[in-house]
């Protein structure tokens, strides 16, 4: 195999990445702009980086606490 080959086959890989994630986003109902758990406004900002996101800033910080805490117990 020869370096162009590599970097066809890279080339290649990142395209199909790059669909997945696509893919997976389309998949996502848009978010409405409002925070599933209190119900506040999601941040703009927050919404420009995550078209998807369904919890305010707080929220999502919660969220991940509290998913990381039940990994930490094993409860998923
Ligand atoms: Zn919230």
């Amino acid at each position: 195999m020869d370096e162009a080959d590599l970097a066809n086959e890279k080339a290649e890989q990142f395209a199909a990445d790059a669909l997945r994630q696509i893919r997976q986003r389309a998949e996502q109902p848009p978010s409405t702009g409002i925070c599933r758990s209190c119900g506040e406004t999601i941040e703009p900002e927050r919404l420009a980086v995550n078209p998807t996101a369904h919890l305010c800033r707080d929220c999502a910080i919660e969220e991940e606490e509290a998913r990381k805490k039940a990994h930490r117990l094993g409860a998923g």
